[in-house]
């Protein structure tokens, strides 16, 4: 998911709707966004489908003014796939002691099933499927006496990725979890703040690009200025190198590099690590399209836009179920049969999950009379399920957790198949030594299937780690 806020503007709601579009590439079935204007009070307006067809209109933004703001793009992820009621989109919005406060949530909380439990026997009534809602109800119950005290409290009990926006009547508030995992950063719009998931979001508004919100850190953000507190018992940061994979936009900026960069770099150590004699290197578009360009010039073999991509579908992957996605393929992506005949092809994706993409696309790029067909992807092969805000299916559903290269070479029926290695993964995104298998630098859990947080609903609805 995605999360903007702003405050100190006039019009806040505007500048979200700005940054929300912004970041729809990290969800596309709903958006929200809730305001706050001191004569008409909190105002909230959730929708289904893309920003700019909801949150572009006059009659809507009319409805959300004031000088505060907050927002949140979704896609669903474990628990509540697909089916999204629209008392699920968030921003979540709560009135208690103190005055009200809205919230939106990127990330997954890995103990809600029997935080939930609990709040229900308490007495807290849900109005929503979602994990996230359980922040509201715990921030209701605290017995602090304002409301950031009150989300610290709540948040303290909380286990799992969060990257929370928030706000009261006068105050933008940004959280990130004690590692990390999802990325939250900073910015400063003429008098005004901003916090984003990413930078490309701030472009967008003219905002400029401050800082990121640091792992375990709570920001309280008034006309005043920004208020930096560390709430939580500290730990070292696992941020989800998944994010510099695909996740993220390649014109954000992430731990000072861009993103870009980072899979550019990415595509170069596949292509030392995997080399092979073809004919051209062809990106996967879009998100193996930076990836292609480092192998590309890592290995001297020309790039050549040999599959074409329809800019009018969205990721196929975030589609949620198996059918729209098994079409969603030939929907999105063509072969540019000119350029292929004949030729030995090098494709370069960033990721294979169930396989679907690369199945589809070996099929037309051999029906279009390539010579041979050789997969180099940009990550390790995924065979965990991420339970931290990242839509993977359950294990069994992931070609790698089922077989080995090879096998999957095979099945895929394809003249070569390799992944990057996970250390070589690591050496791109800048950690020169590799992973430090003692303590990673990051979230690899769906490559290396080691969690850094327990996740609990999980394990007791059955799944073994
Ligand atoms: Fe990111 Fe994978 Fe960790 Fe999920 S499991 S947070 S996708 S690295
Ligand atoms: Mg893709």
């Amino acid at each position: 998911c995605g999360i903007f806020g702003v405050i100190g503007v006039s019009d806040a709601s505007s500048f979200v709707a700005l940054g929300l579009h912004a970041l729809q590439h990290r969800g596309q079935e709903a958006g929200g966004i809730v305001s706050h204007d001191p004569e008409q009070g909190f105002q909230s307006a959730r929708r289904f489908g893309y920003v700019r067809d909801n949150f572009t209109s006059q009659a809507v933004m009319e409805t959300l003014p004031g000088p505060l703001a907050i927002g949140h793009v979704r896609y669903s992820t474990a628990g509540s796939k697909g089916q999204t009621a629209i008392r699920d989109v968030q921003p979540f919005f709560g009135e208690f002691a103190m005055g009200g406060a809205a919230i939106a949530h990127n990330g997954n909380i890995t103990n809600a099933n029997a935080l939930r439990r609990e709040l229900i026997e308490r007495g807290s009534i849900f109005q929503s499927s979602s994990d996230s809602e359980c922040i509201i109800h715990l921030m209701a119950r605290s017995l602090q006496r304002n409301i950031p005290e009150r989300m610290e409290d709540a948040l303290r009990r909380v286990e799992g990725a969060f990257s929370v926006v928030a706000m009261t009547r006068t105050k933008l508030i940004g959280v990130r979890d004690p590692l990390g995992v999802r990325p939250l950063v900073l910015g400063k719009v003429g008098d005004g703040w901003a916090l984003s998931s990413e930078t490309c979001a701030l472009d967008i508004i003219g905002a400029e690009f401050i800082r990121e919100i640091k792992p375990g850190e709570m920001v309280v953000i008034t006309k005043d200025g920004v208020d930096s507190q560390f709430p939580f018992r500290p730990q070292k940061p696992r941020f989800c190198i998944f994010e510099h994979v695909y996740f993220s936009r390649p014109d954000s900026i992430l731990g000072g590099r861009s993103v870009y960069e980072t899979r550019e770099a990415i595509g170069r150590e596949l292509a030392k690590e995997a080399p092979v004699e073809a004919d051209l290197v062809c990106p996967v578009p879009d998100s193996g399209t930076p990836a292609a360009i480092g192998y590309s010039l890592e290995s001297g073999i020309p790039y050549a836009m040999g599959i074409i991509r329809n800019q009018y579908m969205g990721r196929t992957f975030i589609e949620p179920t198996e059918q729209i996605r098994n079409m969603g393929v030939r929907l999105k992506l063509n072969v540019n049969r000119a350029l292929i005949e004949g030729k030995r092809v090098i494709l370069v994706d960033d990721s294979v999950v169930r396989g679907t993409t690369s199945r589809k696309i070996k099929e037309m790029i051999l029906d279009a009379g390539a010579k041979e067909v050789h997969f180099r992807i940009a990550s390790p092969p995924t065979a965990w399920p991420c339970f931290y805000g990242v839509d993977t299916p359950q294990r069994e559903k992931l070609l790698a957790a089922t077989m080995s290269e090879e096998e999957m070479r095979d099945h895929l029926q394809v003249d070569s198949l390799r992944f990057i290695s996970l250390d070589g993964l690591y050496r791109a995104v800048g950690e020169v030594e590799g992973r430090n298998n003692a303590q990673p630098q990051y979230c690899d859990a769906c490559f290396s299937g080691e969690y850094p947080v327990e996740p609990a609903d999980q394990i007791e609805s059955g799944f073994e780690m």
